[in-house]
């Protein structure tokens, strides 16, 4: 007996991302070690050291993030935000229990307080064991934790946020609600998905959050690790003059190499640039 943890997910040395989320399709990385294996009250939870890509966060067998290439999911999803308001004060994180997009709120100098609100205890106690890098976000002297359902949440705050950053798992799971319609009424900003896989989704999320919000915009980041390399994010607000594809504040050239290694405000704009398959779906 090698006393190694095994998991339903790992065969022959490979860890096997499998879902009807994204038919006849998986990504498979080699694995170094399973560094942690446990079912929480509310999903499976899976670290395991890679070949190549560093740590890798799963959670109900699907990847959340792998150090290699997390920032540009991480910087992505909290900067198209963070920049297109004019003076992001009080900003919460729902989901994000791995402290990345935390780590990315408090890189803006305006923020006085960065709220996070994570379903999972369990996450947020791993990444803080196992993934520092991203874990990170949590000593920030602005950031506070909240351990408990992001919708419950957010039922009891109104107009108390300037930004609100959803980053949650898959719709399958704890994460359900979060990509519902009642969810949006409560929101005022992203849900990822990806334009390869899920356009008839995309484009349902984006019909949503259009009656619900005056400018509503789906943007994409590159990053190997999620299915298809891509993900995408709703980026909407409640002011109707705003164009989002337009950074509102933006860091200087300088300081955008100091604080972001794929978020730039060209990147910002060319985000917005979708080819025209997804273009003439979305166009609704
Ligand atoms: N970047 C990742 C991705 O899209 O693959 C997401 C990473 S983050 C770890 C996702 C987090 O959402 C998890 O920690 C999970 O516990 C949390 N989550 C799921 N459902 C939630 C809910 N209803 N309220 C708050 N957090 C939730």
């Amino acid at each position: 007996m090698s006393g190694e943890i095994t998991h339903a997910t790992i065969q022959d040395g490979w860890f096997r991302e499998i879902s009807e989320m994204w038919p006849g399709q998986a990504m498979t990385l080699r694995v170094k070690k399973v560094l942690h294996h446990e079912k929480s009250q509310y999903q499976d939870v899976l670290i395991f050291e890679s070949t190549d890509h560093g740590r890798v966060l799963v959670l109900d067998n699907v990847i959340q993030c792998t150090e290699r290439d997390e920032f540009s999911y991480q910087e992505m999803i909290t900067h198209l935000a963070m920049n297109s308001h004019p003076n992001p004060k009080k900003v919460l994180v729902i989901g994000g229990g791995d402290g990345g997009v935390l780590r990315e709120v408090v890189k803006h100098e305006s923020v006085e307080e960065a709220i996070l609100c994570d379903i999972d205890e369990a996450v947020i106690r791993l990444s803080k064991q196992f993934l520092p890098g991203m874990a990170v976000g949590f000593e920030h002297p602005k950031s506070k934790v909240h351990v408990g359902d992001g919708f419950k949440f957010l039922e009891e705050y109104k107009n108390t946020f300037d930004v609100i950053i959803t980053d949650s798992s898959d719709p399958e799971g704890p994460a359900e609600s979060l990509f519902q319609k009642p969810y949006f009424q409560l929101l005022h900003d992203a849900l990822p998905e990806n334009q390869w896989l899920h356009l008839p989704l995309i484009t349902k999320l984006k019909q949503d959050c259009k009656e619900i919000f005056p400018v509503a915009e789906y943007a994409y980041t590159t990053i190997p690790t999620y299915p298809s390399g891509q993900i995408g994010f709703m980026v909407c607000t409640k002011d109707a003059t705003r164009n989002l594809k337009e950074p509102l504040r933006r860091w200087t050239e300088e300081e955008e190499l100091k604080l972001c290694k794929y978020y730039s405000a060209d990147i910002h704009k060319a985000a917005f640039v979708l080819p025209n398959f997804a273009k003439k779906a979305l166009d609704v």
